[in-house]
């Protein structure tokens, strides 16, 4: 975790990204920075479907695609959109500490029980997970959200791509310091 860059007053925040849309989105996070008003969305942040990421935001202010493990791949389409209707130039993709789409491999009982549990048969449940967990497995958080991060600022040149970690332990994000 050595990699993570706390944010607990404006200086943390790189200059490059003081004043915009990403460094408001730690700011209203982390240094609870009173709201302003948003009448569209500046910034598109990319996070987990795990329910225990909350983020401090205004309205409007963002749009907001949650995946497992903040893996954007299989929404790209709703990436582009937010890019080419929304005309959005930031992005900021939020992995977390203690996530289920890191080490899924090692829960291929849990899962398949799970779905045959909620009706399957058990030669389903292991063909849908073994077909989809290597899509959906991210290893590493930090590695994972850091490659995502660099994919997608190639993918959309106009668009600065920042890589955070939430840490579901203090609820607080975390730049992540590039390799
Ligand atoms: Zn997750």
């Amino acid at each position: 975790m050595s990699r993570l860059i706390p944010v607990e007053r404006p200086s943390d925040i790189p200059s490059p990204l003081r004043g915009s849309p990403t460094g408001r989105l730690l700011e209203f996070h982390n240094l609870e920075r009173e709201f302003d008003v948003y009448e569209r969305a500046e910034i598109l942040i990319g996070m987990c479907m795990d329910n225990r990421k909350q983020l401090r935001l205004p309205d409007q202010f963002a749009y907001i695609l949650r995946a497992g493990g903040a893996n954007l791949l299989p929404s790209e389409f709703k990436v582009s959109y937010a890019v080419a209707v929304g005309g959005i130039r930031w992005l900021a993709l939020i992995g977390h500490t203690n996530c289920g789409m890191s080490g899924l491999s090692s829960r291929r009982g849990e899962f398949v029980r799970g779905l045959v549990d909620a009706g399957w048969e058990p030669a389903d449940a292991a063909d849908h997970f073994d077909r989809f967990a290597p899509e959906f497995e991210i290893g590493d958080p930090v590695e994972f959200v850091s490659h995502e991060s660099a994919r997608l600022a190639k993918r959309y040149p106009a668009v600065t791509v920042t890589p955070m970690i939430y840490r579901v332990e203090d609820g607080r994000l975390y730049l992540v310091r590039p390799d």
